[in-house]
């Protein structure tokens, strides 16, 4: 396979080249890849009613939930079986408890997974494998306007996700009647009045059936059931993300963050056609330095959005960011597509729920992709929804109405992310420094403004007034931004923002309401 990348995407050939699973990386991104064939496609039926149901072998487990999914999925697998007894079964496709990413979070956020009662403050506190000291954010405007804002107690804690996951997966082994099983990919999902059955091919390509009272789906952005459920469209907006864990860079600076970091215009690639990349670098453990390439984008977008030409260019264009020294050295690839979804409605307008089916993590599309938080959110969230769906489970109201009322939807995430729309470059509308020059007036207003505005707009908490100061502050110093709204959201998007901010007026908690 990676042979046959050897003269479109020569770099990607040469560092793949020299790690041990580079070949199985390479499969990998291709699979993620095919997403976007897949949305061409008709939406695929895996959610059918169990009068479809062929003949086909026994059922072969019961359980009270089947995850699918076992990332994300396994965290919430943990707590319903450890704190609340519920007999759960883990399929993953691939390994489970296993991430293709690793994840920054601050140690506060992290510590709340102690809330759920699955791990404890040391325990998390031992995940933490880094924490540098402060970080910043910087966009390529002119130098002598361009602001570097340092923010502290953001994504400052690198953590060891694989650590995290399989802590997770021992604990909900220990439970009786959980177990977890890998190389089972799931395949359709029959439904019953009181039950379903979840069909699912196991490692040796046999066909599994295991019968639950409900299926959590956590696939992932390639979910299926996901993709049927929103019509073969589900997201709006996408965030492709490539990078590496590498060791040998000749100017990293393992006490400091960089959260947000442009280093030139928008890449324009054809007529109408162009993205603003960006990139992230974070000190990791010992030596390690993780660097990201990424562009915001609507899904619709011409853009070339494919992950391993994304690589091509992330290793073209790295020491224009990081130097690589004599030294340099790529222990592993971290890859994906961030998704998001655009909420036309004062709440949730995401299908994130069916008859006895919940959606989960990338699944659901519920997270900021602003900050790289679909681990953030779950953390923040996972409280909230395994309790919810254990009383949920008591009063055996699974339906689709009941069930969608138990997600990580947050009315602030959901308005903030039109803020996303306006990094989105356009290449008809838009001027090439357009998204780093509004950028750089944002970190200026957020500069004058007590740090409490920074932290909670690049975690995830921030309130409705905190919001509105930024956004006047911003139209007042650069009213290039009322224009852009009509261009960037158009009526539809203006409305759309207009009614998330209704939402959230009237939400009761203003804070993860
Ligand atoms: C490069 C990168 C860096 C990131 N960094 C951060 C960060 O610092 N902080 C943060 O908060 N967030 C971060 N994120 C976001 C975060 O990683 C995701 O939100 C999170 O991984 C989503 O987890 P998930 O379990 O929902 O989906 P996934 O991680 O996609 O996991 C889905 C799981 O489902 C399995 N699966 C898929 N299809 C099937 C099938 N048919 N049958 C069975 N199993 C199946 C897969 O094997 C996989 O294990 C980052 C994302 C990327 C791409």
């Amino acid at each position: 396979m990676l042979d046959r990348i050897r003269n479109t995407h020569p770099l990607v050939y040469h560092y793949f080249r020299a790690l041990e699973h580079g070949e199985e990386q390479l499969r990998s991104i291709l699979s993620i890849d095919r997403y976007w064939e897949q949305l061409s496609l008709p939406a695929p039926e895996v959610v059918l009613d169990g009068g479809k149901m062929p003949a086909g072998p026994a059922v072969s487990g019961d359980y009270d939930i089947v995850c699918a999914g076992g990332t994300l999925g396994m965290l919430h697998a943990a707590v319903m079986a450890v704190r609340y007894g519920w007999r759960v079964l883990v399929i993953d496709r691939g390994e489970p408890a296993r991430s293709t990413r690793d994840w920054n979070i601050s140690r506060g956020e992290l510590l709340r997974l102690s809330e759920t009662g699955v791990f404890t403050e040391a325990e998390l506190d031992s995940l933490i494998v880094r924490r540098y000291r402060t970080g910043w954010v910087e966009f390529h405007a002119p130098k002598e306007r361009r602001k570097r804002l340092f923010i502290d107690d953001v994504l400052d804690c690198a953590v060891d996700a694989d650590r995290l996951l399989g802590m997770a997966m021992e604990r909900v082994l220990g439970t009786p009647g959980s177990k977890v099983a890998g190389r089972t990919s799931f395949r359709a999902c029959y439904r019953f009045p009181d039950h379903v059955v979840v069909e699912a091919e196991g490692p040796d390509g046999g066909q599994l059936r295991f019968r639950a009272r409900m299926l959590v789906d956590a696939m992932g952005i390639v979910s299926p059931v996901a993709m049927q459920l929103n019509g073969g469209r589900p997201q709006t907006h996408v965030c492709p993300t490539v990078g590496t864990i590498a060791t040998g860079f000749e100017d990293a600076d393992y006490e400091v963050g960089e959260i947000l970091a442009s280093t030139e215009p928008a890449e324009i690639t054809g007529r109408g056609v162009g993205r603003q990349l960006i990139w992230e670098g974070f000190p990791a453990r010992g030596e390690e330095y993780i660097t990201y390439l990424f562009f915001y984008d609507s899904v619709d977008s011409p853009n070339d959005k494919s992950l391993l030409n994304l690589f091509e260019t992330y290793f073209r264009k790295l020491p224009d960011y990081k130097q690589p020294g004599a030294g340099f050295t790529v222990l592993r690839p971290v890859f994906g597509i961030i998704p998001a979804w655009s909420h036309d409605g004062a709440g949730c307008t995401r299908a994130v729920s069916d008859d006895r089916i919940l959606l989960l993590g990338d699944a659901a599309s519920l997270g900021s992709p602003l900050t790289f938080c679909g681990f953030g959110s779950m953390v923040r969230n996972l409280d909230r929804l395994t309790s919810r769906l254990d009383r949920a489970m008591r009063a055996d109201t699974l339906g689709r109405e009941a069930l969608a009322g138990i997600s990580a939807f947050e009315h602030n995430v959901a308005s903030m992310a039109n803020l996303m729309k306006y990094m989105c470059f356009d290449a008809k509308t838009d001027e090439p420094n357009f998204v780093n020059e509004l950028m750089n007036e944002v970190m200026i207003v957020l500069d004058s403004l007590p740090p409490r505005y920074r932290q909670a707009m690049f975690r995830d908490e921030m309130t409705l007034d905190e919001l509105v100061t930024v956004m006047l502050k911003v139209a007042w110093r650069y009213p290039k931004i009322l224009a852009a709204t009509w261009t960037k959201l158009g009526l539809q998007g203006s409305a759309g923002f207009v009614k998330n901010i209704a939402g959230w007026a009237m939400a009761p908690s203003t804070r993860n309401s």
